[in-house]
């Protein structure tokens, strides 16, 4: 059960400690505090935990500082979508609105490798109107021979870049929680000139102390990526490991399931999911179309697989697409045979465009029969 109080409502008050006496009275009824400190307000939910089925939410309603009260109809308590919830759905970071009801593109390296090669792909996605970018620093590689991320020392110039060319934010791995306080600083020393998102990746997605710290951090949002051998249901919790934490500014996104049924793609391009977690969370969803195909192979059509993939993703309704360029490939030190080319960028974008448009489309299409009242109204299950 979340009890949602009105906003701004004082922690000071008599109202706020009366609710709270009441609450500590339920017997066998935990209560966790959640405050979200926006630029406009600051809101206050509370989250009942224990056998709440008893409670008389009417009684809670009752109390002056209390706005409504929502029954967790399932699980995903604080991320999910439940019944007579209408909650937002977006959060705002660096004055980007990130929700299920947005778009984002977020291109660009898999893994810094030279700053000349963050400059090219900085200037050209500010040449195409890009305010969002991803630069890999710490990478998790299967082989321990392999290029493990420059780590702290690239960060400097990627985020002096990144103001230069007006990156608001830079989806960046971490894998240790120890990367979130070298961003931060390195951040700091550069005088904040972008906004990073925290990105957890595929092999991380259960690491629960990782996802627990974190989550305890409120300055960065999160991209959380799907694990890539575990039910959505299970990945799904691991954002809610990072929401119950304290930060709910989560991404999700889907990146493929590893299987050899997927061959010859790198991963099973699970796509189709994109409705199924808008549907079951309040998250925006993000595609990643490179790390599920994971090569630069081309349909006799001329389009790229990645492309089919990301436009797959979208025309379903995703949030964001989160994919690999690479100014030169060849040259690149992870992830190179996956990369689209800079000079693709102004395609890509029209492409996916496209896809968007659709997508839109759709919407209103629904929205037309609604009206007509030619559709009977189908479960959400
Ligand atoms: C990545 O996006 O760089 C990455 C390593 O992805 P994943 O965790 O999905 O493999
Ligand atoms: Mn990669």
């Amino acid at each position: 059960m979340i009890v949602i109080l009105h906003p701004d409502t004082d922690k000071n008050s008599e109202a706020y400690h009366a609710l709270l006496a009441h609450l500590g009275r339920l017997p066998g009824i935990q209560h966790r505090v959640h405050e979200e400190v926006g630029a406009q307000q600051t809101l206050t939910e509370i989250y009942l935990i224990g056998d709440t089925a008893s409670i008389d939410a009417s009684q809670i309603q009752s109390f002056a500082a209390v706005e409504r009260v929502v029954r967790v109809s399932h699980q995903y308590r604080i991320l999910g979508r439940h019944k007579d919830d209408n909650r937002p759905s977006h959060f705002v970071y660096n004055g980007v609105t990130f929700g299920q009801d947005y778009f984002h593109m977020v291109a660009g390296l898999c893994a810094v490798d030279t700053r000349e090669h963050v400059e090219l792909m900085m200037r050209a996605l500010k040449e195409n109107g890009q305010v969002c970018t991803r630069m890999g620093a710490y990478k998790p590689r299967t082989n321990p021979y392999s290029f493990q991320g420059h780590g702290k020392s690239c960060l400097p110039y990627v985020f002096e870049l990144g103001g230069k060319y007006g990156m608001k934010v830079i989806a960046m791995e971490v894998t240790h929680e120890d990367h979130i306080d070298e961003i931060h600083e390195a951040l700091e020393q550069a005088g904040s000139p972008t906004g990073v998102m925290l990105q957890i990746g595929t092999r991380n997605a259960q690491n629960f102390e990782l996802l627990k710290s974190v989550g305890r951090q409120k300055t960065y949002p999160v991209l959380l990526k799907r694990g890539f051998g575990i039910t959505l249901e299970e990945s799904l919790n691991a954002a809610e490991y990072l929401a119950s934490a304290g930060n709910r500014n989560v991404i999700f996104c889907l990146r493929g399931m590893k299987t050899n049924l997927g061959d010859p793609h790198r991963n099973v391009v699970d796509f189709a999911h994109v409705p199924v977690v808008k549907r079951l969370t309040r998250m925006p969803v993000c595609v990643d179309p490179s790390h599920s195909v994971g090569a630069r192979s081309a349909s006799p059509d001329g389009l790229l697989d990645i492309m089919h993939a990301s436009v797959q993703g979208v025309i379903a309704g995703a949030n964001m697409v989160l994919v690999d360029f690479h100014p030169e490939p060849t040259k690149a030190l992870v992830d190179g045979p996956q990369a689209l080319l800079v000079e693709e960028l102004p395609w890509f974008l029209e492409d996916v465009r496209i896809a968007r448009e659709a997508y839109e489309k759709r919407l209103n299409l629904i929205q037309r029969f609604r009206l007509a009242g030619t559709l009977r109204e189908v479960g959400s299950g």
